[in-house]
């Protein structure tokens, strides 16, 4: 067996290019066989990657971490965007923390009554890249409805007053820059960004893989909103594939308030009726880990 790096992430293994996660967590690491890399360049915050792997299409990598594929992309960007959507009252004002690859954005836009999304991504090469190199999850030409901020999402939020209806954060794992979109201060800055009715939603990383993460989000959140519901979902790209997302909410109880007709001819391929009424029921280990009965 012959294994040699070839770039971040990149090892050569009997005469194929794999893509390797960098760590392993639990002795567990994600291994992509990889055609072709498309582009690789190191911008200002990251190494930022366009490879086509062998059987999940085109691949968005940043520092050696797949973010996102062309096969299960959809199943993250719906879910993300379509609950608190779904959910909210009357979603006009959306913002969106990171999502460089502008798959949610392009979600976010379905919704006739979202007048504007401010998408705040740190890394302008990242969005440049996607909407180049990735048409098929950016969606190639972005609706004239999302508008594009570069600059740390923390700094962001921290200037708005109930600005906002709906805030997602759609970032990266809590390492490097992204480590600031998981800590007290900034979920403090979310709440005084959404207006009274307002809610946020975040990734908050595998139940299974980093349950230290999850828990310390959901209990950050409870201490400023009356609703934090965690919900799950299938993401086969990430580790393990069961993924967390947490919404957090002034007002409404995304439980109580489905507003599935909403979701009607939304052109979606994962969230549905049924989707977004399950999604909130979980496991035992998970309600245990978040001490809810
Ligand atoms: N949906 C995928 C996932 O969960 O892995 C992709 C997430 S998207 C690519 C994450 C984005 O967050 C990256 O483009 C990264 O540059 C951006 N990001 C990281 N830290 C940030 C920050 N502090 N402010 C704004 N954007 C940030």
């Amino acid at each position: 067996m012959n294994r040699q790096a070839t770039g971040k992430g990149m090892v050569e293994w009997d005469g194929a290019l794999w893509l390797s996660d960098p760590e392993d967590r639990f002795g567990f690491r994600a291994n992509w066989k990889v055609n072709r890399i498309l582009y690789r360049e190191t911008s200002a915050f990251q190494e930022v990657a366009v490879v086509e792997t062998d059987g999940f299409g085109k691949a968005l990598v940043l520092d050696g971490i797949v973010q996102t594929t062309e096969r299960d992309a959809f199943i993250y960007n719906e879910m993300i965007t379509h609950i608190p959507l779904a959910t909210h009252p009357h979603p006009e004002q959306v913002c969106l923390i990171g999502g460089g690859d502008c798959g949610a954005a392009g979600e976010a836009v379905k919704y006739p009554s979202v007048e504007r999304v401010d998408m705040v991504e740190i890394d302008p090469k990242v969005v440049e890249v996607s909407l180049t190199h990735l048409p098929e999850i950016s969606g190639g030409d972005p609706n004239p409805r999302i508008r594009f901020h570069y600059e740390d999402g923390a700094a962001f939020v921290e200037r708005q007053e109930s600005q906002y209806d709906v805030i997602a954060v759609d970032s990266s794992d809590p390492v490097g820059p992204a480590a600031v979109l998981f800590e007290k201060p900034f979920y403090r800055a979310v709440h005084r960004a959404l207006k009274e009715d307002g809610m946020m939603v975040c990734q908050s990383e595998s139940p299974v893989f980093h349950p230290d993460v999850m828990k310390r989000v959901h209990d950050s959140l409870r201490e400023l909103f009356p609703f934090v519901r965690t919900y799950l979902a299938t993401v086969p790209t990430y580790p393990g594939g069961i993924w967390s997302f947490t919404l957090a909410s002034k007002q409404v109880d995304p439980m109580a308030s489905v507003v599935g007709e909403r979701l009607q001819d939304r052109d979606t391929r994962y969230v549905n009726r049924d989707v977004l009424e399950g999604c909130f029921k979980l496991p035992v280990y998970v309600k245990k880990l978040l001490d809810l009965k």
